[in-house]
């Protein structure tokens, strides 16, 4: 059975194609490289010692992804190809909506078109609004802040819509909390570009000596500690809640948003000395002002994933924090760095 996997150079696609070549699916790769590196998946290869189909093609370029469909066999999609940095989305509005909702406009339309009706969509937990509080259940009130957000927020009504107007479509929305850690071989992980937004990335690049010390965004929340509460999950425990979508979309029709996450939060120097702990590393921080948009408390119920999909998250902060770890010591530079460690005993 073959997978379409779009972003699959990226981050949580990497991984995810690595647990489904795994399992033994066959797994198409469409991706432009605009945010990744072809290296991942050359390792991904080697990890697995089974093949990817790579084609580097851009969503938006219909021609060439018709192509990709005409050539495989495509039993279902993985749809994770998408800019998503908050920040950027502020600046540059028109090119998200652009990437991401054509994209996927243009992808579904390919889809209906060579009669491929089953996806997963790479959804976040930033499409709910930032007023609720507490455990966030899928019915909790929606309400994204930022571009990004709302690209997802949209994407998600759209699939909503084509599955009203034709049920055969079978659709899994994955609303994924914090992403972090890395594969256990250390061979891929995180790879951002440039200086991180995200808490790991920049914790990590501490301890390795490539910044100086982390800002922590302030320290006058009402936690227990003073900083923000997130809830973290290790990437291979999500790729792995794809695993599971696909199971479901290829015996079920309809549309179900799943939350993606531990349903336990951590809070910003929680995993600063949890880090510190794994790594033995000190990690300098300075106490600056909340980043806007920043909410207190961010964390899941992901009850119905477990009640529906079968799926719980497994690894815990310590696991998340020796892997990241791992992945950044033997690849400071990320995929820039031309040599591929393998360490014994960490294969797939
Ligand atoms: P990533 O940037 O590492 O991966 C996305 C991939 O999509 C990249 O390889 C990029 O090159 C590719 N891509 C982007 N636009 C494309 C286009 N038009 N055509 C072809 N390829 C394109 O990001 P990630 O962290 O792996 O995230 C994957 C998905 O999960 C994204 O949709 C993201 O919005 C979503 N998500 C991520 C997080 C997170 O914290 N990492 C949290 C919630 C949701
Ligand atoms: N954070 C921080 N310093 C950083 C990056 C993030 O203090 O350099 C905090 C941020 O305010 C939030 C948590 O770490 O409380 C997680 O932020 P991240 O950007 O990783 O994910 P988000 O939940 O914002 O998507």
């Amino acid at each position: 059975m073959a997978i379409l996997i779009t972003g699959g150079a990226g981050y949580i696609g990497s991984h995810t194609c690595l647990e489904l070549l795994n399992i033994g699916y066959e797994v198409v790769v469409v991706d432009n490289l605009s945010n990744s590196n072809k290296e991942s998946l050359d390792r991904v290869d080697k990890i697995t010692g089974k093949h990817i189909q790579f084609y580097n093609i851009d969503l938006l370029d219909r021609e060439n992804l018709e192509a990709v469909f005409m050539e495989n066999k495509i039993d279902a999609v993985i749809h994770f190809a998408g800019f998503k940095a908050v920040g950027e989305s502020v600046e540059l509005p028109l090119s998200y909506y652009q990437n991401n909702i054509t994209g996927t406009i243009i992808l579904c339309q390919v889809m209906q078109k060579y009669n491929v009706k089953k996806m997963v969509f790479s959804s976040s937990a930033t499409v709910y609004s930032p007023t609720t509080s507490g455990a966030i259940s899928e019915d909790s009130p929606l309400g994204a802040t930022n571009p990004y957000g709302r690209t997802k927020l949209m994407i998600e009504e759209i699939l909503r819509d084509l599955y009203v107007s034709d049920n055969s479509w079978s659709i899994s929305l994955l609303r994924y909390f914090n992403p972090v850690g890395s594969h256990i071989s250390g061979r891929i992980g995180e790879d951002p570009n440039g200086i991180p937004n995200n808490l790991t990335p920049y914790i990590t690049q501490v301890a390795v000596g490539k910044l100086n010390q982390l800002r922590i965004f302030g320290d006058d929340y009402p936690t227990s500690d003073g900083t923000g509460v997130r809830d973290y999950i290790h990437v291979v425990d999500l790729a792995k809640g794809h695993l599971k979508a696909i199971d479901k979309v290829m015996i079920v029709t309809g549309v179900e948003a799943y939350n993606l996450g531990t349903g336990k939060g951590y809070s910003v120097l929680e995993m600063v000395h949890a880090f510190e702990q794994t790594s033995g590393k000190s990690i300098p921080y300075i106490i600056v002002d909340r980043r806007p948009g920043d909410v207190a408390v961010c964390y899941a119920d992901s009850s119905k994933a477990k009640r529906e999909l079968g799926w719980v998250a497994e690894r815990g902060i310590e696991e998340m924090c020796a892997d990241a770890w791992r992945w950044q010591l033997n690849n400071p530079n990320g995929y820039h760095d031309v040599e591929d460690k393998v360490i014994i005993g960490q294969g797939s």
